[in-house]
């Protein structure tokens, strides 16, 4: 094999041309500014390269959709291995994904209680276990040698019921005698028993006298009793009854439990899922608080908000409670809460209640036909089967998630979680920290042959484990749903997932790996990415960590700016290389010629808070939390310390909730105060600014507005009487028909992603020639989109509404993207830029919160001065920002710190330090404090 992977005039995005080495079997790094192009040489080019051929190698009918993936401009490269990726934007949204299963734990743990769990009966909780035909046969040796004894099958212990087929069954089948709650009949007799009674029967199999020369008779009776009773048999004697079971099957409760199997521990499986639930843990319902929000107003006036039963404008609704008034005798016209609380369950879930309908057209929509379904049933039934995706989603916001009432959310069968290793049956193990479970696996004592049984599967366990712990993971739970992982949480999973698989001879593309991670975890994760190097394959890491960076076997600077003024490769080599190379920005920094300064003044508070008190969600130890105002704050720890429950799921939601009248979320904290300090509150986060190719930064910043209205008003458009609506992508008359204004089609793909192919009408210039033909200074509305925000700044630097929107997507940092670049083309961190960038050239009101989770997610140092900056401006113009951060040069900056911890999962969720970063780099305790000291 090659010892290099070699890439030769590479052309994606912004790529110029470009060739570059990189070492096989090495911990290389990607770094540079942040559009630079790291992420198209690192994805774009080399991994989806590395992906062809790997589709190459497969199956013909695979192959065939080959043709239809998009081959990487790129001249040639050698030495390509097969490629994974693993980054932050493959999120799982499966329900039934959890940590357990994503990492392959759970497989090993079912394994573990199918093979070693002790059985317990899931009625009474005593122990149960099982015995061969054998094992009994001398068990009644040892105790009953000599004496008469009966043998009997008990059928029926404590159910009610008549029971007569059985009797007749058995008479049938030969019995002769049965004991009907401790007396004897025959079964020639009519056994009347009373239905509504508990009644305790068994079958008389055979009655003997216990001696070495009746063992074949005394087996077959046992197996006899065994098979009518599915595993259990009692033998009575004078004064004494002992039951015994060949099954595990709990005597007294007289339930008998099926044989364990992997399948029966898994809640994705019905032999193990709770049968309420299915095995989700919740059951989604309609919330009548939602279905009314507003009881102070009658049904006439509208209370009633769902889909065709608003009174307001629905013919069926108005006729419906016209006659449901009419026969449960209540008027439509009295405030909801005045109305009786039977009469409104009785609206809202129906019941036998029987309607008269004057209507005479199609009434099956509303299933009633004189019968009246109810609201929420009927709501139900159609969220089931309405094929509009409108009608789902707006019944959809009526519902919550509640715990399922049977299993209490753990998702699985009584008689599984009645099965326990070390005292704990599977869900309360993986509700156990990952790092406080292995403590207890590795305690478990065992003998014998479970210990057999079990030493492979724990060593599995462990390691998978440790891999976990590796990557600072430790806090999670195995039970927690893969779908409410942090971005980073989940990248961290799938690549300590990575290493328990053992592949060789892969190359592995990851994407700042470090993102979420405290400095102080960070050595961990390096080590688990050079254990990976190690084991003999291939990583290519895009990252701005600089720690990361001096890590590195070797290092690939692109550069030196972004977009059109990068796409180059700067330097390539060690550190020394990087900082020797004289147009490297990255070098600059790592050598000290550039930094970022510690601020010599800070601003400091002056009494004002926000001041949030008793906050519990999720790990919080009811604390109490100031958020000072008019400053920049920094919320810090660990991951998993409690930052973004603290900041995006108490504070932001318990704000809103203040201001909203209608629908509120719940938020677990006791009070909020300081509210009059601000007048709004915006949340800036790493979601796309859409979800589709037509949202852009021109769209989402409204600049596309003005631009729209300057078209309208050219000679041209004029001359032609076309409006602003003419240029428009969304609406019909300016747009190209064939694609609708999107200027591709999308291919539906059966098992792999979409692709979208350019349309060939328009060339995927989204506009119809006629609008194309109308012209401002010579550019049509398509090139306009195609403008780099650098290039429309100075195009439109006469017109103040429109250059001044754009100055300050220039101003975040993102000079070098596409007015028009699709939303489903940015980055996460590019993303939030853009919306930073919306709000600051919003008329600001000076009093207005903005809040950042992890806002230097994609940026390198360069970057980063930039956003510091833009920060600033936000404060100095008397707004609050609370920032959510790890990166240190950010932290420093801060004016105040909130820092959470002092670890993650049920050893954080506490303050451990607050105040101006001088003073928490000298409070006790605090990891965060440790790093700073270090830099002021
Ligand atoms: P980095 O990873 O260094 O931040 P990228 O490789 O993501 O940079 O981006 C390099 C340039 O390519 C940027 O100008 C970016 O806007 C552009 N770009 C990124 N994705 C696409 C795409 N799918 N189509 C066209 N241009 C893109
Ligand atoms: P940070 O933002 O500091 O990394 P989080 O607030 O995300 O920390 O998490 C704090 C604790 O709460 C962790 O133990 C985390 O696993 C847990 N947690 C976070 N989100 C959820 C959730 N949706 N369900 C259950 N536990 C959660
Ligand atoms: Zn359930
Ligand atoms: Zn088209």
């Amino acid at each position: 094999m090659a010892e290099n992977i070699v890439v030769r005039g590479a052309r994606d995005h912004n790529l110029k041309n470009i060739s570059v080495e990189i070492p096989r079997n090495k911990l290389v790094v990607f770094t540079g500014v942040s559009g630079s192009g790291k992420s198209s040489l690192a994805f774009t080019t080399i991994f989806a390269e590395g992906q062809r051929r790997f589709m190459e190698s497969l199956s013909s009918y695979a192959r065939m959709f080959l043709g239809q993936m998009q081959k990487p401009s790129v001249d040639k490269i050698d030495g390509l291995s097969p490629a994974i990726s693993i980054d932050q934007k493959t999120t799982n949204h499966n329900p039934r994904s959890t940590v357990g299963t994503v990492t392959e734990i759970y497989d090993y743990l079912r394994l573990l209680y199918a093979r070693i769990g002790t059985v317990h009966c899931p009625k009474c909780g005593k122990v149960v276990t099982r015995q061969t035909t054998d094992q009994i046969i001398e068990q009644i040796y040892a105790e009953f040698d000599g004496t008469n004894i009966m043998i009997e099958a008990p059928v029926v212990t404590g159910q009610k019921g008549r029971f007569e087929k059985e009797f007749e069954e058995w008479r049938r089948s030969g019995f002769v005698r049965v004991k009907v709650d401790g007396n004897m009949w025959t079964l020639d007799e009519k056994i009347e028993l009373d239905k509504n009674i508990k009644h305790t029967i068994s079958v008389v199999i055979d009655r003997l006298k216990v001696t070495r020369e009746e063992r074949t008779r005394l087996n077959d009776g046992i197996e006899t009793a065994l098979r009518l009773t599915n595993g259990l048999v009692s033998v009575t004697a004078e004064g004494k009854e002992r039951t015994f079971s060949d099954k595990f099957a709990c005597i007294g409760c007289g339930i008998s439990i099926a044989e364990l199997e992997p399948r029966n521990f898994s809640f994705n499986n019905p032999f193990g899922a709770c049968e309420c639930c299915n095995g989700l843990g919740f059951t989604t319902k309609i919330d009548p608080e939602l279905l009314i929000p507003n009881k102070n107003l009658s049904i006439a006036e509208g209370a009633i908000k769902a889909v065709g039963w608003n009174m307001e404008n629905g013919k069926i609704a108005q006729m419906t409670f016209r006659s449901l008034a009419k026969t449960l005798n209540f008027d439509i016209n009295t405030p909801v809460k005045k109305l009786p609380a039977e009469i409104v369950h009785q609206i809202l879930y129906g019941g036998d209640i029987k309607i008269r309908y004057e209507y005479k057209g199609p009434t099956s929509e509303f299933g009633f036909n004189g019968r009246y379904e109810g609201i929420i049933p009927n709501l139900m039934r159609k969220f089931r089967e309405t094929a509009s995706e409108w009608s789902k989603a707006e019944i959809g916001k009526l519902m919550i998630n509640s715990t399922c009432a049977e299993c209490g959310g753990k998702k699985l069968k009584p008689e599984v979680l009645a099965v326990t290793v070390g005292g704990k049956n599977i869900y309360e193990l993986t509700s156990m920290p990952i790092d406080k479970m292995l403590d207890k696996i590795k305690s478990i004592k065992l003998s014998g042959e479970a210990e057999v049984t079990a030493e492979p599967i724990l060593k599995e366990i462990t390691a998978r484990c440790q891999f976990l712990l590796n990557v600072g993971l430790h806090y999670l739970t195995l039970s927690r749903e893969a779908a409410t992982l942090s971005g980073g949480e989940s990248q961290r999973i799938r690549l300590a997932t990575q290493i328990g698989s053992g592949l060789v001879g892969v190359l592995y593309i990851l994407d700042e790996p470090s993102i979420g991670l405290h400095q102080r975890d960070n050595a961990k994760l390096l080590s688990t990415l050079k254990n990976l190097r190690d084991l003999g394959n291939t990583l290519i890491v895009v990252e701005h960590d600089e720690e990361t960076i001096r890590a590195a076997d070797y290092i690939v600077d692109v550069g030196p700016y972004a977009g059109v003024h990068g796409g180059e490769i700067v330097a390539a080599g060690t550190v020394d290389d990087i900082i020797n190379a004289k147009k490297s920005v990255t070098g600059r920094f790592l050598s000290g010629a550039a930094q970022i300064d510690v601020p010599k003044v800070r601003r400091g508070t002056d009494g004002r808070y926000i001041e949030l008190t008793g906050c519990k969600e999720n790990n919080l130890q009811d604390i109490a939390v100031r958020f000072p105002v008019g400053v920049l704050t920094a919320v810090t720890g660990v991951s998993g310390s409690g930052k973004s429950s603290l900041v995006n799921r108490t504070l932001v939601p318990a704000i809103e909730n203040e201001w909203r009248k209608d629908f509120k979320k719940q938020v677990k904290c006791k009070s909020i105060r300081g509210l009059e300090y601000i007048d709004k509150v915006i949340d800036i986060d790493q979601s796309p600014i859409g979800r589709t190719p037509r949202s852009n930064p021109a769209t989402y910043t409204g600049v596309f507005t003005y631009i729209r209205e300057l078209f309208a008003q050219t000679r041209d458009a004029k001359e032609r009487g076309y409006t602003a609506g003419r240029f428009s992508f969304n609406v019909r008359g300016g747009r190209c028909e064939n694609c609708e204004g999107d200027g591709t089609k999308k291919i539906e793909m059966h098992f792999l992603p979409d692709i979208f192919v350019q349309c060939d009408v328009c060339k995927g210039k989204r506009f119809n020639k006629e609008t194309l033909a109308v012209k401002y200074k010579g550019k049509n509305i398509w090139d306009i989109l195609e403008m780099t925000v650098d290039e429309a700044v100075d195009f439109f630097a006469n017109i103040p509404r429109i250059y001044n929107k754009i100055k300050t997507i220039q101003d975040v940092g993102l000079g070098y993207i596409k007015l028009g670049q699709p939303a489903t083309e940015l980055s996460g961190g590019e993303a939030q830029r853009v919306k930073l960038a919306a709000e600051l050239a919003r008329a600001s009101t000076e009093k207005t919160l903005y809040v950042l989770d992890e806002p230097t997610t994609g940026l390198s140092s360069y970057d980063v001065k930039k956003l510091i900056a833009i920060l600033n401006r936000l404060v100095d113009n008397g707004n609050t920002v609370v920032i959510i951060e790890h990166n240190l040069d950010i932290i420093k900056v801060a004016d105040f710190i909130i820092d959470l911890g002092p670890e993650g999962g049920i050893g954080g969720g506490t303050v451990i330090a607050t105040g101006t970063p001088e003073q928490v780099a000298k409070a006790p305790g605090s990891y965060t404090g440790e790093y700073l000291k270090k830099i002021i």
